[in-house]
């Protein structure tokens, strides 16, 4: 009877949203576009409905989270319609399924972009955000990328904050997991055209999730494929955007990696074999530079990096600590192997909010094996780094000023 009345329920959800999406789209042909002025989405239009008892997902076992697997009961969604004046007001509602028009721009043309955030239940119980304001920064950039439509990121960060309010009991009690929080925005235009998108959909999903990576790799680093023949991003390209379209041609190579029993993709760029990025994660490389000093080095943003959060705050939390030099340039695989053979090579790692700091003991290039010393050093600046940023985000150091807390 329960799954009976799910079923009645999910259907009277699709046919409402195609009547929808139908009217707008009729209603688009006969309305002059630019008669009605562009209106931002506001937290104070909010709606928001309940999941039923019946619609309650239980909550799986935090020690048996792997990313992106479980979501919780409730997903927030707002709407654009150009024109109809453009950002609808948004809605909080029990998780479903989104219905689209086959012809919908991002089946066909990819016109999608995300973010990737967490909440932290800190060791105080409180729930924090972290460095929101950047995802929502990035989000906007992203969007003009993709020729979608911005927000007033403050809004949006409104919203999920209650979002997460109402799924609270989702954020993992626990120190080694975190509620992952995924905005999305696709273009949803009807028409097949390669062309701006006049509708679209912002949605915020939201998924328990336990560490990327196994434990046993924190200890021993992960192992890296470095294969020059693939490119991630290149210069007038979108990888400094979070489009979807940067990741599905990745799949591939990552799965070649797999198959080398290697971990992830190392990224290179060019005739010169710059390392750009590690999978998903910003690239980070500390070495014992020519004056005998200890730097801490990463690529810097020009169009080929995706401009990190943990990134930005890695490099401003070592300025400000000022213990060792801190680069923003390119590095080439040729100088690596000349570091890693004159031992001055001291550590590699990745950084994300999805896989925190990953140290890297091994690359793969070219059929040379590199062994990358990451683990082995004393005061290593990866492990520094990574206690200060999860110090942060799990309220250790409770009232820092990149916490959100969630009231
Ligand atoms: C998301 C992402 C990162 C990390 O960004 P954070 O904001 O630090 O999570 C790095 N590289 C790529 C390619 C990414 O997609």
């Amino acid at each position: 009877m329960v799954y009976l009345r799910r079923k009645i329920l999910f259907f009277g959800n699709v046919i409402n949203q195609l009547q929808q999406s139908i009217r707008w789209s009729s209603s688009l042909r006969t309305k002059d576009k630019n008669s009605v002025p562009q209106r931002f989405f506001k937290y104070a239009d909010l709606s928001v409905r309940l999941a039923g008892p019946n619609q309650l997902n239980p909550k799986p076992d935090v020690n048996k989270l792997s990313f992106g697997k479980y979501f919780t009961d409730h997903m927030l969604k707002v709407h654009y319609y150009e024109g109809m004046n453009s950002w609808q007001a948004p809605e909080i509602m029990p998780f479903e399924n989104i219905v689209l028009h086959p012809a919908a721009k991002v089946l066909h043309y990819a016109v999608e972009l995300f973010e990737g955030m967490k909440a932290y239940r800190g060791v105080d119980g409180k729930i924090r955000l972290f460095r929101p304001e950047l995802n929502m920064e990035r989000m906007n950039n992203s969007a003009i990328r993709a020729g979608l439509p911005s927000f007033r990121g403050e809004e949006l960060i409104k919203c999920i904050c209650r979002l997460i309010s109402i799924d609270q009991e989702w954020v993992p009690h626990s120190t080694a997991s975190s509620l992952y929080i995924r905005p999305t925005l696709i273009g949803i235009d009807p028409t097949l055209g390669v062309a701006t998108s006049d509708s679209a959909l912002l949605y915020v999903i939201l998924s328990p999730v336990g560490s990327y990576f196994k434990a046993t790799d924190q200890q021993v680093g992960i192992s890296l494929l470095a294969d020059p023949r693939y490119t991630r991003a290149w210069p007038g390209g979108c990888g400094n955007a979070k489009l979807g379209s940067n990741y599905g041609p990745t799949i591939q190579v990552q799965q070649e990696a797999i198959e080398k029993g290697l971990q992830q993709v190392l990224w290179l760029y060019g005739e010169n074999k710059e390392l750009t990025e590690i999978g998903t994660m910003n690239i980070f490389v500390v070495y014992i530079n020519n004056n005998g000093e200890r730097e801490l080095l990463t690529p810097p943003l020009n169009g080929l990096i995706l401009p990190g959060v943990v990134r930005n705050s890695l490099l401003a939390i070592s300025r400000q600590w000022n213990q060792y030099k801190v680069t923003e340039r390119s590095i080439t695989m040729k100088e690596i192997i000349q570091l890693n053979s004159d031992n001055r090579l001291l550590e590699i790692f990745g950084a994300g909010t999805a896989c925190v700091v990953s140290p890297v003991s091994y690359i793969d290039f070219q059929g040379q094996e590199l062994h990358i010393p990451t683990t082995e050093q004393p005061e290593a600046i990866y492990q520094m780094l990574k206690k200060r940023l999860l110090d942060i985000q799990y309220g250790i150091i409770p009232n820092h000023p990149w916490s959100l807390i969630i009231e």
